[in-house]
């Protein structure tokens, strides 16, 4: 089975907690404290949910 992945630049994503359109995401690139600081939280401009937490600016 493959999946089919549709590339989607007209469309936003949603929330999943506030069920807004996401037309930006925020993020803290110092973590939260009890999250080690090399971590990116980020997290929902409408409702400040977290949306996932990213190690992605290791380098
Ligand atoms: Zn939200």
């Amino acid at each position: 089975m493959t999946i089919k992945i549709t590339k989607m630049e007209d469309r936003l994503p949603v929330c999943p907690y506030c069920e807004k359109e996401l037309n930006e995401i925020y993020f803290r690139a110092k973590g939260l404290g009890y999250i080690e600081a090399q971590h990116d939280v980020y997290f929902c401009p409408h409702c400040r949910k977290i949306l996932g937490i990213g190690t992605s600016r290791m380098m």
